[in-house]
This record gives structure tokens, sequence and C-alpha cells, in this order.
């Protein structure tokens, strides 16, 4: 007999760090999707900014197929071919010269954090160790990402937290350089903040942190999980602002949908990963490669590019016309299809209040804090599901307005 799992089974069997939604989809097709009822829903929230190409799409089913039917696994005692072309077209396409491919975000900036301390201690010593990071800033869950996050309830609770690390504020160059020194072994910054709430680093702010680094012979990490592979509409958004780092992590989109994570660097201080300092079983797996190669060569095209930053003004368009008429937003930022509409003061702490309306309106969406509506929509969302879409986030909106 075969039982068809519902959303009470979440309770039953699966450990409880997360609150899901009741609904359960089962199939995907670009931007929209279909529950156990077989009730339409657009996708707004892209798996929280990882399906970069919407569910499914043809080009990245390709690469898993045929990938899937030659070799999948081999371990890091061999490599493989789709691992190599993929940092080879990692490398071709950024400032890098050398990657280390890994399975997540959270993997990728440990992998980055482990690389700045070791190299601080090659080059200059144990007493180079302080780890710079801000203040709402999101690394990953690892014990070493939580910790240089930002948002101390991710980290509280577990003991004793690894050492060495200081929070400045965002955007403020100030409450950096009150902290900077010669002990300073890296800054690691998201070029736009992500969960802290959608909040892009001003031109002046990453360039003083380039600046500094360079100062204090200290390494510039760009953690470009959520805002790599196009979201920002470059292929990373270190690109927009023509600042260069010495470190770049990346994963979420990087495989639009298949778990894998990269960490890019320059040879100068890539050579500090010498044989056995660190590793991953899963690292450079053949398929995880294939798929991601399959995205960043679709995604890196002038065409793709462009039309996200067309999306990215229809999406704020629509955000305005239905502010004009709810007032519930104070502020409508973000860049590429990573955007956030902050709540107006009316409405202070209650943008997760619109997630179970859209739902029920057929939208997902997703926040970012108590007070940030966040979008991360697929790079390629057809402009007719923005439109419908945004129909039904106003309907979501239209009933907060009308129960407060
Ligand atoms: C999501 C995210 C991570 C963590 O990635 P995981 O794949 O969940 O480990 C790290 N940094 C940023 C900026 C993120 O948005």
């Amino acid at each position: 007999m075969s039982h068809t799992p519902n959303r009470q089974d979440f309770d039953h069997y699966m450990a409880p760090n997360y609150a899901p939604q009741q609904v359960i989809p089962v199939r995907g097709e670009g931007s929209r999707l279909w529950d156990q009822q077989g009730r339409e829903y657009i996708d707004f929230a892209g798996g929280i900014a990882v399906n970069s190409l919407g569910h499914c799409h043809p080009v990245l089913v390709d690469a898993l197929k045929d990938q899937g039917e030659k070799l999948w696994h081999l371990s890091n005692v061999f490599t493989n071919e789709p691992a190599l072309n993929l940092a080879k077209a990692l490398v071709d396409r950024t400032f890098a010269d050398k990657v280390f491919l890994c399975s997540s975000g959270g993997e990728a900036n440990e992998a980055a954090l482990k690389l700045a301390r070791r190299w601080a201690v090659d080059n200059h010593g144990e007493h180079k160790d302080k780890i710079i990071s801000f203040y709402q800033s999101f690394h990953g869950r690892t014990f070493f990402t939580v910790s240089v996050g930002g948002q101390p309830k991710y980290s509280q609770g577990f003991g004793p937290v690894p050492g060495g690390i200081l929070h400045a504020n965002y955007n403020d160059l100030e409450s950096v350089r009150k902290l900077v020194g010669d002990d300073t072994c890296a800054i690691m910054v998201e070029p736009m903040q992500g969960e802290g709430g959608i909040v892009p680093g001003t031109q002046d702010f990453l360039q003083g942190l380039r600046d500094l680094c360079d100062e204090h012979n200290a390494l510039l990490i760009f953690d470009e999980v959520q805002t790599g592979v196009g979201r920002s509409g470059e292929l990373y958004a270190y690109k927009n602002y023509g600042i260069t780092p010495d470190i770049l992590t990346s994963a979420k989109s990087l495989g639009g949908g298949f778990p894998v994570g990269a960490m890019l660097a320059t040879d100068a201080v890539a050579k500090s990963l010498v044989i056995g300092t660190h590793g991953s079983t899963y690292g450079g797996n053949a398929l995880a490669s294939a798929v991601a190669l399959a995205a960043v060569e679709f995604i890196d095209t002038p065409e793709v590019l462009e039309g996200v930053k067309k999306r990215h003004d229809l999406f704020r368009e629509h955000l305005e016309t239905i502010n004009r008429k709810y007032g519930v937003f104070k502020e409508i930022r973000g860049m590429g299809l990573l955007m956030g509409a902050q709540m107006s003061d009316a409405y202070e702490g209650r943008a997760k209040d619109i997630l179970p309306l859209a739902i029920e309106e057929g939208l997902m969406a997703l926040i970012a804090g108590p007070n940030v509506l966040r979008m991360a929509p697929s790079l390629v969302i057809p402009e007719a599901d923005i439109a419908e879409g945004m129909a039904r986030l106003e309907r979501a909106i239209e009933r907060l307005v009308a129960a407060t």
C-alpha cells in the first residue's frame, strides 16, 4: 500500500528546525508550480534565489540527463571533465585564477574563511587572525560561518564560538576603520545583504573596504552566494561596482536547483590551500558540475543579463503601483532580480503576514527579516507571469490592509 505524504508527516518524521508552509508542491515548470491538489502558484521565491532558470528548465534537464547517463561521482581521488569545465568557465569569466568546488554556500564560505586564515599564517604569522564582518550579515550555518555572520540568534546557544571575529555596521566605513589593523586577516562582506533585508552596499563603502584591505594586507572576501550568477544583472555583483575581491563565494543560483557551491580566489591566495588543507567528498561531483556549467553558460550571456535588468524595472514598477494604492511599503530596493520591499511604519514587522495570504492567492514570495518582503524569481520569468504574480500579490496586500 502506498502512502501519500502529507504535511503532518513533516511534524512526525523531520527534525523540528523548520516550519514549512502547509501546501506541498509536487511539480514545477518555469515560474509556475502545482501542489498535491493541482492548485497552481506563481513562483517569486525561486527556492530562495536558487532556481535561477525556474523549474525544470530544458537546458538544465538536458545537462542532468546527459551527465546522469555517463558518470555521477568519483570522489576527489580522481578528477572529472565536468568539474574541470566548470572551473575553467568560472576562471575565464571572473577575476579568479583558481576554484574550489563544494556543495553549498555555507561550505564555500567555510572554505573561504579557512583559506584566509591559512594565507595569513603562511604569509604574515599567527597573530594576523582577525576576521571583520557585518551586523545583519548571513554567511551560512556551519559554526564558523554563523559566528562570522552578524545575526547572534544563529550562533548563540551552542557553547563557545570560534574566536577572532569582529562585527562592524554595514555601509558604515567609520565603524570598520575602528576595528581594522595589522592583525586583520580578512573582511567578509555581501555586496548586497540578502537575508539581512536586501540592502545594497554603497559604492563608497565597498571601495573603502577594498582600500582598507590593501592598506592592511588583508583579504577582501565577497560572499556572492545570493547575489551571484546573474541575480544582480551581471554574472557576479562585484562587476556592477568594478571592485575586485581576493576571494568570492558562489552557490544558490549556480546550480539552478542542484546543490553546488564554489570558492573562487586569486593565485596568490589560493596557493595556501595546499594538498590536505581542505576537502569535500562531494565537491566537484560530476553531476553537480555538469548542471552548474550549463547554468553558467546559459546565464552569462548579454540576452539573459539584459533581461534581468529589464525585469528588475518591471518588478519595481509593479511594486510602486501597488504601493501607490495601499501605502504598505516604505522603500523598494534591490539589484537585478533580488528585490526587497520594506514595510512602512504602519505595517512594521508584518512582511511575514503577507506570505500565507499570497499562497492563498496563488503566489509564492519570501521575506528577508520581519520587515522586508523579498522576491528572487527565475532570471527568465516571462513578463506574463510577472503581471499575474503581481495581480495576486496585490490581492494579498489588499487583504492584509483590509484586516488591519
Ligand atoms: C544562503 C546564503 C548562504 C548559505 O548558503 P547554504 O547553501 O544555505 O549553505 C551564505 N551566504 C549568503 C549570502 C546566503 O544568502
